[in-house]
């Protein structure tokens, strides 16, 4: 399928990988609204995250990376966003909220973060290293 989503998990373009299972692929987004703002997709490619057959599983995966990026970014404050709007395949966004971090109170959309490759790897290696 000619889907970006699909092709990260078939591995044909790259991405900063911080888990994968048998249901489910987390990756760091590329358009960050923080450092650590990973997505979490369903492997088999649905639409709507409601439309995904075995949709425990996935949220069980949803539960462990959102726990791991708590424990990398020593934050209780993990916001999630479930879309499925700008790739036409089921994700919700973790996003780790900082001290600081030019939010405000809610989360801002558009206020996408400058992040360097070296501190995406940083990201990427310290949540992986959480679970
Ligand atoms: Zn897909």
């Amino acid at each position: 399928m000619d889907c970006i989503f699909c092709k990260i998990i078939r591995k044909e373009i790259p991405a900063k990988i911080v888990y994968e299972d048998n249901n489910a692929l987390a990756f760091l987004d590329i358009r960050p609204l923080n450092p650590g703002h990973t997505l979490v997709i369903p492997k088999q490619h649905y639409r709507w995250v409601w439309d995904v057959q075995n949709i425990g599983a996935y949220y069980e995966a949803v539960q462990k990376v959102a726990n791991a990026i708590k424990k990398a970014f020593k934050t209780n404050y993990v916001v999630s966003l479930v879309f499925g709007e700008e790739v036409q395949h089921a994700h919700v966004w973790l996003i780790p909220r900082l001290e600081n971090d030019g939010h405000g109170n809610s989360i801002n959309t558009m206020n996408i973060k400058k992040i360097s490759e070296e501190e995406m790897t940083t990201a990427q290696e310290k949540i992986k290293h959480s679970f």
